[in-house]
């Protein structure tokens, strides 16, 4: 832990690129010799390239559990464990010194993740020393909010901080008044959360303070980085993590860099002109559920700047969202070109009337439905529609059949997605 956090808060990140092949080269041997052996699924392919290792993903994961772990753990023992804990919300489900947890994930597919001590170690250790704020020995506040908690978290309760959790299951408004008495210091939450906290903030049923404020879970855009940071006046730092791992996090400079030191990111690219790719993980940390040439659905934009910070880990110039978030529209010449969802973030934030929200959903390649939450909808739609086909001749596309609405859609997914893809 102790490593980690040092790491994290003075070290200078990696010089150069061979620096990054040099540090993975030995954690991929660690892993081989360390880890792999100990898995009945992985232990067979410790000798042989990466090319050979099954592709992994979230439904393969639950399906061979338990010939992946490495701590003798059946599927069906550690599900009743995180299921009990679920619904009891009483989050201490250990099995030995394994914490067991269940995530949801935005496609509402379940995931079970594992973590031993030293594993939760390393995790603490990276975000205090990244986060904590400045003076080391003063005690902080921490308010923490999560659909749930997790013997991971709880590892981080101690003399130098109190920590309290917020579970999202409870209504939004019982939250304000133990918010407003525990006057957290750090604020961490998914991006959605911050937004209700920042109006309240505005709407003064809240007087935070918070000195630092960490996005998780999900992608923060920069509209609410704008809302949050003028809310509390302080800017909002994000995490990039998953029950896969921590795969990435603001850096000093404010960019957003890929977690090299742990994970070795392959790219599946799914955009030749962006570099858009779907990373395929391999995490040299984990070692009670190894995380292994994993695909994740997300898509990441690579940024090729180097950043200020002068670390030369991969930076990333943003999270596109899921695979299912990336709009495709019909080329001129033929086949389907990708729209970034910042394009359309940028066509609605670019009207000259004034949009509270929006949420663009594709219903495969011919229709596009539009909401504008605004006091001037007929005003914004006419704009909207001439934007939205300038967008399309700038990509050599046409625009799909557009169908602009006043309002929000309802919504029941419990994580927001602006940007929508329907097959
Ligand atoms: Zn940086």
């Amino acid at each position: 832990m102790i490593r980690s956090f040092w790491q994290a808060r003075y070290g200078a990140g990696f010089p150069d690129r061979d620096a990054v092949a040099h540090h993975q080269a030995r954690g991929m041997d660690r892993l081989r010799r360390r880890i792999m052996g100990r898995s009945p699924l992985y232990a067979p392919l410790a000798d042989r390239p990466v090319e050979d290792w099954p592709l992994m993903d979230k439904s393969r994961m639950m399906r061979d559990f338990t010939a992946i772990n490495t701590c003798g753990i059946t599927l069906e023992q550690a599900l009743d464990v995180a299921t009990k804990a679920e619904e009891s919300r009483d989050f201490s489900p250990m099995i030995g010194q394994v914490a067991v947890g269940l995530s949801t994930g935005t496609s509402g597919q379940r995931g079970l993740f594992l973590t031993n001590r030293r594993e939760r170690a390393i995790w603490a250790g990276v975000m205090l020393g990244r986060f904590w704020p400045q003076p080391l020995l003063r005690r902080q506040r921490i308010a923490f909010f999560l659909r749930a908690n997790n013997a991971l978290y709880e590892t981080l309760g101690n003399a130098l901080m109190q920590f309290r959790f917020y579970d999202l299951l409870d209504t939004f408004e019982g939250h304000i008044p133990r918010l407003a008495t525990q006057d957290p210091t750090v604020l961490i939450a998914p991006a959605q959360i911050l937004c209700l906290l920042a109006q309240a903030q505005e709407a003064r049923a809240l007087r935070l303070r918070p000195c630092r404020i960490i996005s998780v879970a999900e992608v923060l855009s920069p509209e609410d980085a704008a809302l949050i940071r003028r809310a509390f006046g302080v800017p909002v730092d994000q995490v990039y993590q998953c029950t896969e791992g921590v795969l990435g996090y603001t850096c000093r400079a404010g960019s957003l860099h890929l977690n090299e030191r742990f994970i070795r990111f392959d790219r599946d690219v799914i955009d030749l002109d962006t570099g858009a790719f779907c990373p395929v993980i391999t995490d040299f940390t984990r070692e009670s559920l190894p995380i292994l040439r994993y695909r994740l659905d997300d898509v990441l934009v690579p940024d090729p700047a180097p950043c200020p910070c002068g670390c030369a880990s991969v930076r990333l110039a943003r999270i596109e969202g899921r695979a299912d978030d990336i709009l495709w529209w019909p080329a001129a010449q033929g086949g389907l070109r990708m729209i970034p969802s910042d394009a359309i973030r940028q066509a609605v934030a670019l009207l000259p009337v004034p949009v509270r929200d929006y949420r663009a959903i594709q219903h495969g390649q011919r229709s596009l439905h539009v909401w504008l939450d605004t006091d001037r909808p007929t005003q914004a739609a006419t704009d909207l529609r001439e934007s939205l086909s300038r967008l399309a001749a700038r990509h050599g596309c046409t625009l799909p059949a557009l169908t602009l609405h006043s309002g929000l859609p309802v919504e029941t997914a419990p994580k927001r997605r602006r940007v929508v893809a329907l097959p």
